[in-house]
C-alpha cells in the first residue's frame, strides 16, 4: 500500500478508536503454483505470496477485550471479544481474529486486549486465501503488542489451528505458511508433513515473463461437500495401501499402488489417488526446474496439473477450464486452476509482452460464454508477512 494509503488507514483508526495505532502489520494472500490437494496427503506444495496484503493496525488496551473492525465490512460496528471468555460464540468475520487470540492463548502466549482495524486488498472467497492473510496479520499485531516473539512458521501453525479448531474450516498449513514465510521473487517449497521449507528462485519479471491471476468470481455450491469427499477418497486410497498418507508412495511404486487401490477401493478412488501421486511428482519436477532457473519450462507442468485436477480429481469447473483453454490458445506458456476449485482463481504464465492480450482474450471468451467478467491482475512472487511500524 502507498504511504498515503497507510496514512489514511491511520486516520481511520484514530476516528474509530480515539487514539493512534501503535503497530501496523501486513500479511499477503497467496496463489499455489503447483501442488493442489497434495497437502491433504502430507505432500509438497509450492505457493507464492501475492502483492495484495491485509493490513492490521492495532493499539493495546488495559483490559482483556479484543475490539475488531474491518474497513471491508464498513457497515458492521466494531465487535468486542472478551478474551477471558474464549468459549463465547463470535459471529461473522470476527470469528477469525477471535480464533487467533484463542489459539495464541492455547500455545501459551497470553495476549493483551487490543483495538484492531483491518483493511484488505486480498479478494475474499476467490481462493487467494484472504482468511490466512487476515489470521496472520492479526496474529502479528497481537504478538507485537504483547511482546511475543515467534518464528514465522510458528505463527503459521497457530493461525492454521485457529482456523481448524475455532472457525471450523479444515484447511491445511499451506495458506498460512505462504503468508508468513514467503519472500519476494521466490516460491516456497513446503513439505506439509515435516514443515521443512526451501525458497526457490522465481523471479518472473527477471525472466521476461509474467504471471496472471484470474479470479473467475464464481463459487459453485458443490465446492463445500466436494472437499470432504476428496479428503475421504484420499484416506481410503491410503488405507487400501496400508500407508499413513499417499505421500508415502515412492515414485517407482506408483503404477503398482494405483492397481492395488483400484482393486480394493474402486476406479473413482484410484483416479483421485492418481491425481495426488502425479501432482506430487509435478511439484518436485517444478522445483527442479526452478532450481535450474528454467521458469518458462514449468508451463507444461502447470497444464498437465490442470488436466489432472479436471479429469482425475474432478474439482475444476467450466469457467476455470475456459481460462486455461483461452490462455493456452492465445500463447500462454502454461495455465491451471489454483486453490480448491469449483470456481475461485486460475493462474497463467506467459511472456510479459503477451499478458495483456491474453487477459483480453480470456475476458472476451467469458463474455461470449455469457459468464460475468473475471478479475485479472498480474502478480509476482511477493514478500511474506511483516510488521511495518
Ligand atoms: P479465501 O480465504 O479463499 O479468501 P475463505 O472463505 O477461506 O476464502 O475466507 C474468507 C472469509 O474471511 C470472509 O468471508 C471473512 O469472514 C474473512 N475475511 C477475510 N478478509 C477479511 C477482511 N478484510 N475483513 C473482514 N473479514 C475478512
Ligand atoms: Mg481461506
Amino acid at each position: 500500500m502507498s504511504a498515503a494509503g497507510t496514512e489514511a488507514l491511520g486516520a481511520e483508526f484514530v476516528t474509530r478508536y480515539g487514539r493512534e495505532a501503535a503497530v501496523v502489520c501486513a500479511a499477503p494472500g497467496r496463489v499455489n503454483l503447483i501442488g493442489e490437494y497434495t497437502d491433504l496427503n502430507e505432500g509438497f506444495v509450492l505457493p507464492i505470496a501475492i502483492p495484495q496484503v491485509t493490513h492490521t493496525l492495532a493499539a493495546p488496551r488495559p483490559d482483556r477485550v479484543l475490539r475488531v473492525a474491518s474497513l471491508d465490512r464498513r457497515d458492521d460496528p466494531a465487535i468486542s471479544i472478551d478474551l477471558d471468555r474464549p468459549e463465547a460464540p463470535v459471529a461473522g468475520w470476527a470469528a477469525y481474529p477471535a480464533a487467533v487470540a484463542r489459539a495464541l492463548d492455547d500455545a501459551g502466549h497470553r495476549v493483551a486486549g487490543a483495538d484492531v482495524l483491518v483493511s484488505s486488498e486480498v479478494p475474499t472467497g476467490a481462493g487467494l486465501s484472504s482468511s490466512a492473510a487476515l489470521e496472520c496479520a492479526v496474529a502479528l499485531a497481537l504478538c507485537a503488542l504483547s511482546g511475543v516473539e515467534l518464528a514465522p512458521m510458528a505463527i503459521a501453525e497457530i493461525a492454521q489451528r485457529a482456523e481448524n479448531r475455532y472457525v471450523g474450516v479444515p484447511c491445511g498449513i499451506m495458506d498460512q505458511a505462504a503468508s508468513m514465510c514467503a519472500i519476494a521473487d521466490h516460491a516456497l517449497l513446503l513439505d506439509t508433513r515435516t514443515l521443512a521449507i526451501r525458497q526457490l528462485p522465481f523471479d518472473v519479471h527477471g525472466a521476461g515473463l509474467g504471471l496472471l491471476v484470474v479470479d473467475t468470481r464464481v463459487k459453485h455450491a458443490l465446492g463445500d461437500s466436494a472437499y470432504g469427499d476428496r479428503r475421504t477418497a484420499c484416506a481410503r486410497a491410503a488405507a487400501a495401501l496400508g500407508v499413513g498418507a499417499l505421500r508415502d508412495v515412492e515414485v517407482g511404486e506408483v503404477a503398482a499402488a494405483l492397481e492395488e487401490i483400484a482393486a480394493k477401493a474402486g476406479e473413482e478412488v484410484m483416479r483421485r489417488a492418481r491425481h495426488v501421486l502425479s501432482e506430487q511428482a509435478r511439484v518436485l519436477q517444478t522445483a527442479e526446474l526452478l532450481d535450474a532457473g528454467q521458469i518458462a519450462e514449468i508451463g507444461q507442468v502447470l497444464i498437465a496439473g490442470h488436466a489432472s485436477l479436471r479429469d482425475d480429481f474432478e474439482v475444476s469447473c467450466a469457467e476455470l477450464d475456459l481460462v486455461v483453454k483461452a490462455a493456452v490458445a492465445s500463447g500462454a506458456l502454461g495455465a491451471r486452476m489454483t486453490g480448491a476449485g469449483f470456481g475461485g482463481s486460475a493462474i497463467v504464465l506467459a511472456a510479459a509482452t503477451r499478458l495483456s492480450e491474453i487477459a483480453q482474450e480470456i475476458a472476451a471468451r467469458f463474455s461470449a460464454a455469457g459468464y460475468g467478467a473475471p478479475l485479472c491482475f498480474s502478480a509476482s512472487a511477493s514478500a511474506g508477512a511483516r510488521r511495518e511500524r
